[in-house]
């Protein structure tokens, strides 16, 4: 025999066994957008690697160690690893920023990132998101963390912890900057090999190491007066205040997480994460935040803007218990061609139904029909000659005849 090719380290097949649940979050997804007024944007998989570059930002782990980037006809061209910066580039591109604000759009499909794989982690792996274009306050910050817990709990998810943080703007962040350098300086040589490089390049994300070493330098004294300390300016520390106003209002609950400083340079002012205690090491189920410059920084008009990104795979592993989906109906018959017949006026009305196409034994369907249908519709030599059906309720065991003519409205009234 042949050899076996497998799939790809970090890539995983969606088997039919599982399927059924990610219709349900694709379902929940569209439901819970549209709801909201968001429209759904579907941008290629590929881009520009400059797009990325310039967009997720060249000092982070994404675009330094992550991306699949590969060329063609010279171009350097790379596979998604998020997908803010392709809404953001159609956003531009599409001239809708000539829309009225706010322009909302939503996103779902596979992203790459060149990870170590690990549970939770994959290197293909798939988000849902929104994008809000237009809005500078946190009205727009309160909406997203809102419609996040909402789809959340639309899924069945309610045990999450929300975390928020402000992270000023570029003139007020690069005060904080300089002093978290100059407390953090003294201990440059013990931290790990990523911290060092952090230090000059992007400090604010020193405070997202995962390192125990590193975490107990930062959590030094010194070091944590100046993390806690509030450092952003006035307008960026009213903005913060309405927005938890805001969510205070909606009844949501949330913790002020100073660490939390998010994987991509482009957040300004607003960021959070939403956890689930129910997840192991990986627990972070939805990132996102305000980024005003990015639109402005990709070559458009200067347009603020919130969103957020979820990992489904996350949700998924924490929705398993969720039922299969059943048909309505599965034909338990050895008369093929009747069978065949019944079944394909059912489909036409719309009524889903499978059957037996290998003459088994009845038993042996009628176990089929439990595992697959609500109802079991059979066929035998005496329905057919009296143009009839027994239709057996499987989940209460009862059953009785019709007549063949009345078998749809039978199970529209069901379906
Ligand atoms: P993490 O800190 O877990 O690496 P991140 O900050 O890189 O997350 P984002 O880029 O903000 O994550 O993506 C948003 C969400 O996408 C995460 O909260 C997570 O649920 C999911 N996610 C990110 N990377 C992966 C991955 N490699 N595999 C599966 N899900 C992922
Ligand atoms: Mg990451």
């Amino acid at each position: 025999m042949a050899e076996i090719i497998r799939v790809q380290k970090g890539t995983k097949d969606i088997l039919p066994a599982e399927i059924d649940l990610w219709h349900f979050m694709e379902e929940k997804a569209l439901e819970v957008f549209s709801n909201a007024g968001y429209k759904e944007i579907r941008t290629p998989i590929f881009e520009a690697t400059e797009l990325f570059a310039r967009g997720v930002g060249d000092t982070t782990d994404i675009v330094n160690k992550e991306m699949y980037t590969f060329e063609k006809s010279e171009r350097s061209l790379t596979l998604r690893p998020e997908n803010t910066a392709g809404v953001v580039r159609a956003f531009i591109e599409n001239g809708m920023h000539r829309l009225s604000a706010p322009i909302k759009l939503w996103y779902k499909g596979p992203m790459f990132r060149y990870e170590r794989p690990q549970a939770g982690r994959q290197r293909q792996f798939h988000q849902v998101g929104m994008e809000m274009f237009g809005i500078k306050d946190p009205a727009a910050d309160a909406e997203a963390i809102a419609l996040a817990i909402r789809y959340l709990n639309a899924l069945g998810l309610n045990d999450l912890d929300v975390e928020i943080n402000s992270l000023g703007c570029p003139e007020c962040r690069e005060e904080f900057k300089t002093k978290l350098k100059n407390v953090i300086r003294p201990y440059l040589n013990d931290l790990c090999e990523d911290c060092q490089k952090r230090f000059e390049k992007n400090p604010l994300r020193l405070l997202d190491c995962k390192v125990e070493s590193c975490k107990e330098i930062y959590a030094k004294p010194e070091i944590q007066e100046v993390i806690q300390s509030d450092f952003i300016c006035s307008e960026c520390s009213e903005h913060f205040t309405l927005l938890k106003t805001y969510l205070n209002d909606l009844g949501i609950k949330y913790s002020v997480n100073k660490l939390l400083v998010r994987g991509l340079d482009y957040y300004n002012r607003t960021v959070f994460e939403i956890k689930s205690n129910n997840l192991g090491s990986q627990n972070a189920v939805c990132g996102g935040g305000r980024y005003d410059s990015l639109v402005r920084n990709l070559g458009g008009q200067d347009t603020p803007a919130v969103g957020f990104a979820m990992g489904m795979e996350r949700l998924y592993s924490l929705m398993q218990q969720f039922p299969q989906k059943k048909l309505t109906a599965y034909i338990v018959s050895n008369e093929t061609s009747s069978a065949i017949k019944l079944v394909s006026d059912l489909r036409n009305n719309g009524i889903s139904c499978d059957f037996d196409m290998t003459n088994k034994k009845f038993t042996k369907q009628m176990e089929k029909a439990s595992k697959l249908a609500d109802y079991a519709l059979i066929l035998g030599e005496d329905e057919i000659k009296n143009n009839q059906i027994s239709i057996k309720n499987l989940a209460e065991s009862t059953q009785k005849t019709i007549s063949r003519d009345d078998i749809i409205s039978v199970l529209k009234q069901v379906n």
